[in-house]
């Protein structure tokens, strides 16, 4: 029997809680978690190294023909990213890295490069994959489309907390207007905008923990696909 596939897209701002709680939904729920935020800052993080203007489409689409990205999953089920053969997975994970990949991710040739790589993963398996633009352009016919938000403070306050785990002392200030300048980016651009999807489930976290948000998620999942969701 060909086992059936599902697919999961969560889409939303920057800090509002995408990856951990799909990355912890579909360890609980049997699917494969996609960062599709991951492959923008392996772009970001290229661009960057090159010295290339990040804002400039005619640059970065120059670079584009060398790149050779891919992605795998570590003893740990931790997906890593890799440029041109060298595990990245770290080095993208910086404010800057973050700045170029707001950047980059809103010049078309950048969008269009990376589609069928993520279109591809979602062929072969059973999918919860988060990005901006899951629900609307990567895979429109999703069975269960999530937007995921909460206020600009909240999640000013989360990234924060994240930040200083790794030891990094940014300020709330400048963490709080780094977060609004990338929404703004990523809700403005042309191409591929920060937008729910008509069809999408809107789920704000501002007052949720973090397990009431995977609840939350895996609820949705179990309503929509039943119990054995993704397997
Ligand atoms: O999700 P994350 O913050 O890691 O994404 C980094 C950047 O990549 C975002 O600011 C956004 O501009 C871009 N991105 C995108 N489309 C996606 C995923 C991420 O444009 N599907």
């Amino acid at each position: 029997m060909t086992e059936k596939l599902r697919s999961v897209a969560i889409d939303g701002p920057s800090g509002a809680g995408k990856s951990t709680i799909a990355k912890a939904a579909a360890a609980r729920c049997g699917f494969l978690y996609v960062d599709t935020g991951a492959i923008y800052r392996t772009v970001g993080l290229a661009a960057r190294r090159a010295e290339a203007d990040p804002h400039s489409a005619d640059d970065v689409a120059a670079l584009l023909p060398g790149l050779d990205i891919r992605f795998d999953y570590g003893p740990d089920g931790t997906q890593r990213m890799f440029l041109n053969g060298e595990d990245v997975s770290g080095p993208i994970r910086t404010p800057e890295a973050s700045m170029y990949a707001s950047a980059v991710s809103a010049i078309p040739a950048v969008r269009a490069f990376l589609l069928d790589m993520q279109r591809d993963t979602a062929r072969t398996q059973s999918v919860i994959m988060d990005g901006r633009d899951i629900g609307t352009v990567v895979l429109p016919q999703a069975g269960l489309k999530i937007f995921l938000t909460a206020s600009l403070q909240a999640r000013a306050a989360r990234r924060l907390a994240e930040l200083a785990a790794k030891g990094d002392k940014s300020a709330l200030a400048e963490v709080t207007a780094d977060m609004a300048r990338r929404d703004e980016q990523d809700s403005h651009r042309a191409a591929a905008p920060l937008k729910a999807a008509e069809d999408a489930v809107i789920l704000d976290t501002s007052d949720m923990t973090l397990e009431e948000s995977i609840d939350a998620v895996c609820a949705l999942i179990a309503e929509r696909f039943g119990g054995e969701a993704g397997r």
